[in-house]
């Protein structure tokens, strides 16, 4: 039988200096959900949240010329350096993008800097999310419309000291080394870098920012972005957690795969090299089931990327940003070998931190 391959859904990580608004971003990207029910809802996954490609051409309000095969954007709900790089996959980030959150007002800050000399590291696609245009003095806001509409309501004095602050920060860019442009004068996303004007605040310039990853996805990653949906799954634990009637379970993201309820797994430990079956997988459930006594819903298998807790029998002692393996057929000693190397390397990370 021939392998399904397909495009999955590429992981997102939110990166930037302390208070210049990465929570307030993902919490305006998730806020955004509730609206677009019919055009294929947002969705909360463990530790991630899944924007579907018909809610992002729905909130642009433009449907993009260049037909689109990726299928979303799975968000990493924990912003920051610290995330990025601890969280890995194959020796590499797990996260196949990222935004850098600037305050257009601060400019940059040290932690902005070090973001991106660590996306430089990994070579890893981002675009710069200039936020918070809502302070500039005299903004007139145009409540979660894409950037030109907003732009074009504000008036000639606006505008100026707008197209003056993403200057500065094409300045900044260029000393350190990356050629960059306000992101509807881009034409070639390899040679320069996307600032996309937002406000996680009142949401304008968010639907830019979502069709500029997918624009970027869809142009520079969909070979590293197949996956063949039928394959043996493989993930990173994010965190391992006690839950009450379940016992000891990790928080995952699937990247590569299927995981399935009685696969067998391995994953690294304190001390050793773990290999457990899986009793089953939850995902949260919607919010206007919470009512229902038990949080998760129980699913038999997830393809990627997805974020889904794990329960299983001998979990004590997993190692946070340990990689998971499904075991398939006659390989066990190989995916056990290539646990116990990948985990040295995270070791490696932990320790630099
Ligand atoms: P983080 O530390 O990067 O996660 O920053 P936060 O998301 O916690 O934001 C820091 C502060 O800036 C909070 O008080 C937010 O409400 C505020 N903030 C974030 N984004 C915006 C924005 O676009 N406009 C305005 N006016 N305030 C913002």
């Amino acid at each position: 039988m021939a392998k399904k391959s397909k495009i999955r859904t590429p992981i997102v990580c939110v990166m930037g200096h302390v208070d210049h608004g990465k929570t307030s971003l993902l919490d305006k990207i998730r806020g955004s959900s509730v609206v677009s029910t019919e055009a294929g809802a947002i969705t909360q996954h463990i530790g991630a949240t899944l924007v579907p490609l018909d809610a992002i051409t729905h909130m642009s309000g433009a449907l993009s010329k260049v037909s689109v095969n990726v299928p979303g954007l799975l968000f990493i709900d924990t912003p920051g350096h610290h995330a990025f790089t601890t969280l890995r996959a194959r020796g590499g980030a797990l996260a196949d993008m990222a935004i850098v959150v600037v305050d257009i007002n601060e400019g940059f800050r040290p932690q902005t800097i070090e973001a991106l000399q660590i996306l430089r590291n990994y070579k890893t696609p981002f675009v710069i999310a200039a936020n918070k245009i809502d302070r500039i003095h005299g903004w007139r806001v145009q409540k979660d419309q894409p950037f030109n509409k907003t732009f074009a309501q504000q008036n000639e004095r606006v505008q100026g000291i707008l197209e003056t602050k993403v200057y500065e920060l094409v300045g900044k860019l260029s000393d350190l080394g990356f050629n960059s442009e306000r992101f509807d004068r881009v034409s070639d996303f390899a040679r320069n870098i996307c600032i996309v004007p937002t406000s996680a605040l009142t949401g304008e310039g968010i639907p830019d920012i979502l069709m500029v990853l997918v624009g970027l996805a869809q142009r520079y990653m969909t070979e590293s972005l197949k996956v063949s949906a039928d394959g043996p799954g493989a993930g990173t634990v994010l965190e391992v957690k006690e839950e009450r009637g379940l016992g000891m379970t990790l928080d995952l993201i699937l990247y590569d795969g299927t995981l399935a309820v009685g696969d067998e797994i391995v994953v690294a430990g304190n001390e050793e090299i773990i290999e457990t079956k899986v009793r089953s997988l939850l995902k949260p459930r919607p919010m206007k089931e919470i009512l229902i006594e038990e949080r998760f819903e129980r699913v038999r298998s997830v393809t990627a990327a997805a974020g889904i807790k794990v329960a299983a029998p001998k979990l004590d002692g997993v190692i946070a940003g340990s990689p998971l393996r499904v075991v398939r057929g006659p390989n066990r000693d190989e995916v056990v070998e290539q646990v116990r190397h990948e985990v040295q390397d995270i070791q490696v990370t932990l320790s630099d931190l």
